[in-house]
């Protein structure tokens, strides 16, 4: 200690958040988790602080201060040689018994110590609470709750150093882990013998210490000693005694001894908080409507409305805001570029494209809100409780639907997390099932449609889109559980987590990771595709025509001029055009596989829709923007989609088309992560005829019965 500086050593178990303290106290931005071994020793970093120089020294994460790894050498090493003035304990206030176990072994090295009870975030949400001015006094040191992850407790720790350093009591703090009274009589006779060895050489604490590490049987205590052959051999008798003795090993006597000590420690100071016991009781009281007999599911349908209403009719305002920006922007390219091929790939294409699927922006994150507020509230978790009522009628479970509800997000994490559910057969079927229950690139089909063909009942529409998706997936859990997948039934216990607040920042965290997924989508996938559509449907230049329009456009250019004349040409143009999109490249591959779609009502470009939507589900509407480009030259308005749509479909395939999209074939990404975790492609090929075909059918049903009734 010298000009005011003071070194401050950082101890703890990995994990406990050393290297986030480290960061906060310093400022600096090294990365969390487990960093090289070599460097350790040498990472030490200057703080100003009240008029002192704190030199701050992150050690690694040990456990243990025995010599039997590098990490723990370094650690002892460093305490012992260097006597750092003192030692800043980080504790893992989560898991405090572990953490102190570590604690135990630096008292014996009796250096001043500050604990920085670290993560008691996490400690308090798991309903405890710790007694931190009676620790401090049991420990020797004062303690600090931190929260290394908020910088919360820093200035404080900070401040707990300079008050040491500036009482100038840097002295060894007395204090003993007592031991059985053997081992303490052994402790004191080596003690005594490595004082005589080394005179004036160490402190009480020390020798003690070191008495206690000869009789661990430590490697690199005795190695330091070896020269001392009778302290060496003074040190195995003792140990053969008490081993004899006790009829146990001297290293499980003493962790005993510490783990006894600990025990004793938190008996006192930690407690179970009042708290979780006020909210259970909310819990309850909440859970007792939320999840009520009868009225249970009735709400669980209102929330789902009210979420897709909202998707529709609030997001309705901003997706007008951007459609006319992107009209604007359209219209901009066109006047600046000059006519041709360019142009129209830029036009016609990329920005039809990409603009005609950015406007669901504003709907994908309404929906994400509520999503992520239903989740992290706990509601997501009861919502799973109230299926699984439905499916034990059926004598299936329901914590296998937890992962299934995720899937309205995106099926691949969804499908990821069936990992947790234990049983086999009911962890296939969550895997087959999941495709079907509706993801969030889906969700800018239905608003579209929805949109085009149920105006005022759009929102009620795509809620109703989504039930059926959840009566789908149940229903096929249902019958792959009776005909298709084998295994035995086992009981689940459903977890109900309280209910919590969520956060402002969780959820808006969550809102800006899935827009940003969204607007990844649409930089890459969709911007892809919409070029090869445009290209697939520009080419060949030169298709075999059934007229000969270049004579009829001569023949209607020779007449006088007249409103009549100029309306004919335009006419006759739009002609030419639709029939060079027919056969187009595009349209030819629509053509061939059309005859599949025909009895559903399905055109050539709907076909096309659902081939590019294999790829992934967000392109359909993008391959639609494409496509209708072509002959939206004459209709300037910003709403020509929806128009051009509605003006080609009724309503009854335009709901044929919704259930279809929402059952056909699961996309690529969700195709590669089906093989992986149901392990085989058998199983892919399962669920694609099986959505496939499913789709069809159900297409089929609308199709007939709504164009009989209508
Ligand atoms: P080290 O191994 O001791 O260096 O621990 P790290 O600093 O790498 O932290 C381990 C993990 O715990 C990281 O994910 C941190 O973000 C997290 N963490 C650290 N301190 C806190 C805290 O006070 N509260 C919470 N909730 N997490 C923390
Ligand atoms: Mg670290």
């Amino acid at each position: 200690m010298t000009n005011k500086t003071i070194t401050v050593a950082l101890v703890g178990n990995p994990n406990a958040g050393k290297t986030t303290l480290s960061n906060a106290l310093t400022g600096a931005k090294d990365s969390v988790g487990n960093y090289p071994r070599v460097t350790v020793s040498k990472r030490a970093r200057e703080i100003q602080h009240k008029g002192w120089t704190i030199k701050l020294v992150d050690l690694p994460g040990i456990y243990s201060l025995t010599s039997q790894s590098p990490e723990e050498r370094i650690g002892r090493d460093f305490i012992q040689d260097e006597r750092p003035d003192i030692v800043l304990n980080v504790l893992d206030a989560g898991s405090l018994d572990r953490s102190l176990f570590l604690t135990t072994q630096l008292i014996e090295m009796g250096r001043p110590r500050i604990y920085a009870l670290n993560m008691v975030d996490e400690m308090r949400k798991k309903g405890y609470s710790i007694d931190t001015a009676s620790l401090s006094s049991m420990l020797a040191g004062p303690v600090i709750e931190t929260v290394a992850t908020k910088k919360q407790g820093v200035t404080e720790l900070l401040d707990a150093v300079v008050a040491i350093a500036d009482s100038g009591q840097l002295d060894d703090k007395p204090l003993q882990v007592p031991y059985d009274g053997h081992l303490e009589d052994a402790i004191d006779r080596v003690q005594k013998t490595v004082a005589e060895l080394h005179p004036g050489e160490f402190e009480s604490v020390q020798s003690r210490w070191m008495a206690i590490k000869l009789l661990e049987g430590d490697d690199e205590m005795l190695r330091r000693e070896g020269e001392h052959g009778l302290l060496i051999e003074m040190v195995r008798r003792e140990r053969f005694d008490l081993s004899h003795t006790h009829s146990d090993e001297v290293e499980i006597m003493f962790a005993d001894a510490r783990y006894g000590f600990i025990h004793g420690l938190l008996s006192e100071v930690r407690t179970r908080s009042l708290d979780p016991e006020r909210r259970l009781s909310q819990t309850r009281l909440l859970d007792g409507v939320l999840l009520h007999r009868t009225l249970g599911l009735p709400l669980f349908l209102f929330f789902m409305w009210l979420m897709f209403e909202t998707t529709f009719t609030v997001g309705a305002y901003p997706m007008d805001w951007i459609d006319a920006g992107v009209g604007v922007f359209s219209e901009t390219v066109a006047g600046i570029l000059p006519d041709g091929m360019v142009k129209d790939l830029i036009v016609d294409g990329i920005i039809a494209g990409v603009g005609g699927t950015i406007i669901f922006l504003p709907n994908i994150v309404i929906l994400f809100f509520f999503l992520a507020f239903f989740s992290e509230s706990g509601y997501l978790a009861r919502s799973a409780f109230l299926l699984d009522r439905v499916m034990h009628t059926f004598g299936l479970h329901g914590k296998a639907f937890i992962p299934l509800i995720m899937g309205f997000g995106c099926n691949v994490p969804a499908i990821m997390a069936t990992r947790t559910i234990e049983s086999e057969k009911a962890r296939l079927i969550a895997i087959l099932v999941n495709p079907f229950m509706c993801c969030s690139a889906r969700l800018p089909v239905f608003i579209l449609f929805a949109g085009a063909f149920f105006a005022q009942w759009a929102g009620t529409i795509v809620f109703m889109i989504y039930m059926l998706s959840i009566v789908i997936a149940l229903g096929s859990a249902i019958f792959l559980s009776k005909y298709v997948v084998r295994g035995g039934d086992e009981a689940f216990v459903m977890e109900l987590p309280p209910y919590r607040m969520p956060s402002l920042s969780a959820v808006l965290y969550h809102m800006w990771d899935k827009a940003k997924d969204f607007l990844k989508k649409v930089a890459g996938v969709i911007l892809v595709g919409s070029t090869v559509l445009w290209f697939m449907q520009a080419f060949p230049k030169e298709v075999a025509w059934s007229v000969d329009y270049d004579t009829q456009f001569a023949a209607l250019e020779a007449q006088a001029e007249s409103a009549e004349r100029d309306a004919a040409i335009a006419k006759l143009a739009n002609e030419q055009g639709r029939e060079h999109l027919e056969k187009s490249y595009l349209g030819t591959v629509a053509h061939t596989v059309a005859p599949i779609f025909a009895p559903l009502g399905f055109d050539w470009r709907d076909t096309t829709a659902i081939l590019t939507g294999l790829v992934a589900k967000e392109v359909v509407v993008a391959s639609y923007a494409v496509i209708y480009a072509q002959g939206a030259e004459e209709t300037e308005e910003s709403n020509s989609l929806r128009e051009a749509l509605a003006a080609n479909m009724n309503p009854v395939v335009a709901l044929a088309f919704m259930v279809f999209i929402l059952i056909y074939a699961p996309c690529v990404a969700t195709i590669a992560v089906i093989r992986r975790e149901a392990g085989g492609w058998h199983w892919v090929g399962f669920s694609v005829a099986f959505s496939m075909s499913l789709a069809w059918l159900l297409a089929f049903g609308i199709t007939t019965i709504g164009g009989a009734i209508v």
